[in-house]
């Protein structure tokens, strides 16, 4: 245990991916294929567990998908069942350890119990200190652990009411995936915040953070699980129930800027074509006379596409992408990240040499990459450098399950947009607006009748109030 005498708990966010299938012959290869298109969501470590009506089987390790569900690996082989669940873990401080990849795994009294959870829960803290000094053991140095003891520690029958009994008591935003001897069990928080899909194949149910995680083994999609629901997939088919009562939805807005797969349907919304709408609302709000496009790739690609469309000034790879390191953010340390962002891009000098150019990028966090592309930029002979990002600035930290730095390493936390532009040094620097935002996401705008996203990140209009270990809101501190 730490000097200071609190338990140890990742102080990280994890923005994770979630998987699961249920009746088919093939659930694990579903699962390692589902999970590999959802590779983006997190990089550091993946694990399926199946279950064949009697025994579970798993494996878990560290790296890609590919690395460790591979043919010659022989790992899937031994994933036999009809049932399987999985996840990505996404995490960028901290050491990576073996006993907190998911998903996890338990005897209960039930029998067996395994969990996989996206998203972060803001009461963690305190429910583990309790869970603790009442004689929880526990496992790993996650927030979702807690959820397994609280299932464990139910008086409820079934592992289902169990399970809700648990997230009754759980604040924080989260998409589960679960198996036990009652089937599959999914569950998303009651604000909706992370995302998480249903589909079908033959007569399988999937469900999945994102739908391209269906598209890769042809599933079809159904609809995307509800705020506050419960599924429960069996050998009697589907079932759902509400079990918490949905609030008003308050679905991730930085899912559509960035995490998300552009080829991903989200909350009835094309992520890609949400991106191409930032763009335009962008280029609406901000245009500036210049001779090319450039997107810093590939998250800025579709809102630049979009940029290009609506000033008709021609778009055009300005800047290339290495695309066999993974994103600017796994490297741990700040050095590290800045080796990085050097290791992934390079300025394409046909392209901007001689030219007025407009870079866009889908967010400033903290400012490091900015200031290594707009020097490749110029580097190789752009004579103006303009920056236009698709998201507004980012001056608050995610207590979500998004991974964003404590709020001082949040360059927009202290300086205003005149102030860094300065700092990356642009001729001008532009965010799209709140409002403008909305505008290209809802037709109706920033209007309470409309869907409203969670933006914590940009207004510090937190949904859910995040606590401290005491109990005590951490609204005021905004910090991780
Ligand atoms: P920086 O301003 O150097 O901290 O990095 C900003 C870049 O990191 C943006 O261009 C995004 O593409 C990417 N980014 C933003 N938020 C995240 C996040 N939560 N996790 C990983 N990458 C991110």
């Amino acid at each position: 245990m730490p000097h200071d005498g609190k338990l140890p708990i990742d102080s990280f966010q994890e923005e994770c991916a979630v998987f699961g299938v249920y009746g088919s012959d093939e659930a694990a290869v579903h699962t390692a294929l589902g999970l590999h298109a959802l590779q983006h969501r997190g990089q550091e470590a993946t694990g399926i567990i199946s279950f064949d009506g009697e025994k579970y089987h798993g494996h878990r390790g560290f790296g890609h998908v590919g690395e460790n569900f591979d043919a010659g690996s022989g790992h899937l082989d031994k994933l036999i069942g009809h049932a399987a669940i999985g996840h990505n873990r996404y995490s960028t401080t901290g050491e990576p350890e073996l006993r907190n990849i998911q998903p996890f795994f338990s005897e209960l009294a039930f029998g067996g119990f395994a969990l996989a959870h996206n998203g972060n829960l803001t009461n963690a803290e305190r429910l583990r200190q309790s869970l603790v000094q009442t004689g929880s053991l526990m496992q790993s140095t996650t927030d979702t652990e807690v959820i397994i003891h609280l299932v464990a520690r139910s008086h409820q029958t079934d592992p289902a009411l169990r399970l809700v009994d648990a997230m009754k008591q759980v604040e924080g935003a989260y998409s589960l995936v679960c198996l036990s001897p009652q089937g599959l069990i999914a569950m998303r928080d009651p604000y909706g915040v992370r995302p998480l899909v249903l589909g079908q194949i033959g007569d399988a149910y999937v469900v999945s953070s994102e739908t391209c995680g269906l598209d890769i083994i042809g599933a079809d999609f159904i609809r995307d699980v509800k705020p506050g629901e419960m599924i429960i997939i069996n050998e009697d088919g589907m079932t759902s129930s509400q079990p918490l009562a949905p609030q008003p939805s308050r679905f991730c807005v930085f899912e559509y800027i960035y995490f998300a797969r552009p080829d991903s349907v989200m909350e009835n919304q094309h992520v890609y074509g949400a991106r191409k709408h930032i763009g335009h609302e962008l280029a609406r709000e901000s245009h500036v006379e210049a001779d090319v496009i450039v997107p810093v790739p590939d998250s800025g690609i579709p809102a630049a596409l979009g940029y290009a469309e609506e000033t008709h000034i021609p778009f055009d790879f300005g800047i290339i992408r290495n695309h066999y390191v993974g994103r600017t953010f796994i490297q741990p340390t700040d050095a590290g990240r800045q080796t990085g962002v050097k290791m992934k891009h390079n300025a394409n000098s046909l392209s901007v040499a001689g030219k007025r150019v407009v870079i866009v990028d889908d967010s400033i966090v903290r400012g490091t990459t900015s200031i290594k592309i707009v020097n490749m930029i110029r580097d190789a002979g752009a004579t103006e450098v303009h920056m236009r990002i698709a998201s507004p600035p980012t001056t608050h930290p995610c207590f979500y399950g998004v991974d964003t730095p404590d709020r001082e390493k949040l360059i927009a936390a202290s300086m205003d947009t005149s102030a860094i532009a300065k700092h990356i040094g642009v001729d001008s620097l532009a965010f799209i607006s709140i409002d403008g935002l909305y505008r290209a996401l809802n037709e109706t705008g920033r209007d309470p009748n409309a869907p409203q996203y969670c933006d914590a990140c940009f207004t510090g209009d937190y949904p859910i109030e995040p606590q401290r270990s005491d109990g005590k809101s951490t609204k005021g501190i905004m910090s991780k």
